[in-house]
C-alpha cells in the first residue's frame, strides 16, 4: 500500500471510530453479554501480543538501548496507573456498569443517576482524552512503519470494542437516551482523529522521539490488559475453553501479521 502516511493515520484512526461505535450498538441491541466477554480474552491476545512481540522489538531496532527503554515502560505503566487513579485516563469495563463503585455507598443505583455531575461526564471527558492518546500511537506507530502503524490501530481497536461497549452500558444505566448516548460516544471517539493528525504534524518533525511514544503505547497495551481485562477474565466461569482459543488467536494474528520486511 502507498497512500500517503496521513491518510493511513486517519483511516486507522476513523477505522477505531466506526468500531466503537458497532460496539456500542451490539450493547444496544442486547447482544449476549457472553460475546462482550469473548472480544475481552481475543483483546487481551492482541494487546499483550503488540507490546511484547511487535512494539518492544521495533523500539530497540529503532535505536533505544534496552537501558533506556525498558526503565520508560516501567515508568509508562506505573503513570497509566496514576492517571487512571486520578481518573484522567480511564479504562472502564462493561459489565461492571457502575463507573466508581467506591464513590458510591447505596449501590442501588437508581437515585442519583440523573445528573451529569455522576460520574457520565468524566467518563465521557476520560474516554475523549484517551481516544486522543491512541489517536498520537497510532501516528507515532505509522511513522516508524506503515506495517506496525497497522498492527497498533489493530491493538487499538480491540480495546476499544470492549471498554467503548461498557462506556456505553453505563451512559444507558445512567438514564440517558440511546441515541444521545451513541452521539457523545462518537464525538469523544473524534478526540483520536485529532490525536493521529496532531501527532503526526508534531512527530514529523521530531521523529527521534518517536521510539518513546511506541515505548509508552506498549506501556499502555500491557496496563490495560494486565489490570483490566485480565480480571474481568479471570472471573470469567463459563466458556474457558473458548476463552483460551481466543486468547491464543489473539497472540496468533499478531504473530502472523508481524513479519517485518527489514
Ligand atoms: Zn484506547
Ligand atoms: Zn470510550
Amino acid at each position: 500500500m502507498t497512500l500517503p502516511l496521513l491518510t493511513q493515520i486517519v483511516a486507522g484512526c476513523l477505522l477505531g471510530g466506526l468500531l466503537s461505535v458497532f460496539a456500542a450498538a451490539l450493547v444496544m441491541f442486547g447482544l449476549p453479554r457472553r460475546w462482550l466477554g469473548y472480544t475481552v480474552s481475543f483483546s487481551t491476545g492482541i494487546l499483550l501480543a503488540t507490546a511484547t512481540l511487535h512494539l518492544m522489538p521495533e523500539v530497540l531496532e529503532a535505536g533505544l538501548t534496552p537501558h533506556e527503554a525498558f526503565p520508560l515502560l516501567l515508568a509508562g505503566i506505573l503513570g497509566f496507573f496514576a492517571l487512571e487513579k486520578f481518573a484522567l485516563w480511564r479504562h472502564a469495563h462493561g459489565n461492571d456498569a457502575h463507573p466508581d463503585a467506591s464513590h458510591c455507598e447505596d449501590h442501588t443505583h437508581s437515585h442519583h443517576h440523573m445528573r451529569l455531575d455522576d460520574g457520565t461526564l468524566s467518563i465521557l471527558v476520560g474516554d475523549g482524552f484517551h481516544n486522543f492518546t491512541d489517536g498520537l500511537l497510532i501516528a507515532a506507530a505509522f511513522l516508524a512503519d506503515p506495517k506496525l502503524g497497522w498492527a497498533t490501530t489493530l491493538a487499538i481497536i480491540a480495546h476499544e470494542v470492549p471498554q467503548e461497549a461498557g462506556d456505553f452500558a453505563i451512559l444507558l444505566a445512567a438514564g440517558w437516551q440511546r441515541a444521545r448516548a451513541l452521539f457523545w460516544n462518537g464525538v469523544s471517539s473524534l478526540a483520536s482523529l485529532f490525536g493521529g493528525v496532531i501527532g503526526y504534524w508534531a512527530l514529523e518533525r521530531a521523529l527521534e522521539w518517536v521510539p518513546h511514544i511506541l515505548t509508552l503505547a506498549a506501556a499502555s497495551f500491557l496496563y490495560i490488559a494486565v489490570a483490566d481485562l485480565m480480571p474481568r477474565l479471570k472471573r470469567e466461569q463459563q466458556g474457558l475453553g473458548w476463552h483460551g482459543l481466543l486468547l491464543a488467536a489473539g497472540i496468533a494474528i499478531v504473530v502472523f501479521s508481524s513479519t517485518h520486511s527489514h
